[in-house]
């Protein structure tokens, strides 16, 4: 077949210029005119298939209330109360105002605000965990992107843009859905200038980011290459508006204590005295954290202004590491029992040896992240015998066999 000479649109299915068959509605790879997409649904309906619902359709029922949010997020992450609640009304918020939005679209009418989060904590505590976690309930398209990875237009990286291909991903290209969203940015503090002084000689890339950041969480119209990557001139792009997107950022800023500190002490020399300092849980500054100190940190103002709610994770003592081993649903421990059930043999861990594994986690500051690979460490020689224990049998993983198969 010759092809026409002109480089207007044509139907994929039937050929036809837009000139003849109309408008033409534009797909990925190829365009849809009306009559060939009312043929499309006459085939469909013929052969008994309903249109889709939209897995991200929310109804009224669906929408999770924070209590119900935060008992699920006890599920599997232990202790960090304050984040959960805080994530909790966040997520609920969210979806009353996507509710409430779509509901009044009138200029007079009050517009709700959407309440972007950032969560301070040590790394290892549960940032990401909750993050996912919260997916698995949401009934809105969600991602993780790593700020790391982000980089400004032009330069080597991830467009901080691309952010947004990755959420339309995540919403089987329903740019609807996508519009109302959540997107978890990992590593924020990563993009922090490296003083709070602006210098033009110094650490701009960071700073770059941030304000391309911005961008996004200030509510924009933002045209995306559909497969991500960078843009180019002949692309097609997709037109995203961010103003719906709730946007959730987690990040360690290590060392943000001591400004948490400086802070405290000048507020509290010439007020109380020494009373309320005395009152300071000095090992856990994080929970005194103000936006003010993430300014200090090195984000720049208007990105702060844009993170209205800002809450920290504790870091996880003796007792929080235990619970994790066995408490959350897919426990690590209750993880390695379903293997060893699957061989058909029964794993039994003693309370000394999880206490022993504990020990190691809290001797070398390794935290949550360090239980899975202690254990790693002890359970892979025996996982290579596993396949020829007697079935039926019981394997009880005692304190000494733990300790020789220690590697740390
Ligand atoms: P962060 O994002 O804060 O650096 P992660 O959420 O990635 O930390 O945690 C790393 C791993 O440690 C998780 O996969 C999880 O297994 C475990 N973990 C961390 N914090 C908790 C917690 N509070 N409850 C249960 N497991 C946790």
């Amino acid at each position: 077949m010759s092809k026409k000479p002109t480089n207007e649109e044509h139907c994929s299915f039937c050929g036809r210029p837009a000139s003849q068959a109309g408008m033409l509605l534009a797909g990925l790879n190829g365009y849809i005119c009306q009559d060939c997409s009312a043929q499309a649904e006459k085939i469909f309906k013929e052969n008994g298939q309903q249109p889709q619902a939209s897995k991200f359709e929310i109804s009224n029922s669906d929408i999770p209330k924070p209590v119900e949010i935060k008992n699920f997020l006890d599920q599997y992450v232990i202790g960090q109360d304050m984040a959960k609640r805080v994530l909790s009304v966040a997520v609920y918020n969210h979806y009353k105002r996507l509710k409430y939005n779509s509901e009044h679209d009138d200029k007079n009418d009050v517009e709700i605000e959407k309440s972007n989060i950032v969560m301070v904590g040590e790394t290892g505590t549960g940032k990401t965990l909750l993050a996912r976690t919260i997916a698995r309930l949401l009934k809105v398209p969600f991602c993780i992107a790593d700020a790391t990875t982000l980089t400004e237009a032009g330069y080597v990286g991830d467009d901080v843009e691309n952010v947004l291909v990755r959420l339309l991903q995540a919403a089987n290209y329903d740019v609807a859905a996508c519009e109302r969203g959540i997107v978890f940015i990992d590593e924020i503090d990563k993009i922090a200038r490296k003083s709070e002084n602006t210098s033009i000689t110094r650490d701009v890339s960071g700073e770059g980011v941030q304000q391309a950041l911005l961008k996004l969480l200030e509510g924009a119209l933002v045209s995306v290459p559909p497969e991500g990557g960078r843009k180019h001139p002949e692309q097609k792009l997709i037109t995203i508006n961010t103003r719906n997107i709730l946007f959730i950022c987690g990040g360690a800023f290590d060392g943000i204590e001591r400004a948490i500190a400086s802070r405290l002490n000048s507020n509290v020399i010439g007020f109380k005295g020494d009373e309320t300092r005395a009152e300071l849980d000095r090992d856990n500054m994080l929970q005194y954290v103000q936006p003010m100190d993430l300014k200090k940190f090195g984000l720049i103002p208007e990105l702060v202004g844009r993170f209205p709610v800002l809450t920290a994770l504790q870091p996880l003592d003796r007792d929080a590491l235990r619970r994790i081993l066995t408490e959350p649903k897919n426990a690590l421990v209750k993880q390695y029992q379903e293997l060893f059930r699957m061989d058909d043999v029964t794993l039994d861990i003693p309370a000394e040896t999880l206490d022993l594994v504990v020990d190691r986690a809290v001797k070398y500051h390794l935290g949550a992240r360090g239980l899975r690979s202690i254990m790693e460490g002890i359970m892979t020689d025996l996982m290579f015998d596993l396949p020829s224990l007697a079935k039926g049998s019981t394997f009880t993983l005692s304190p000494d066999i733990a300790t020789s198969k220690m590697k740390l």
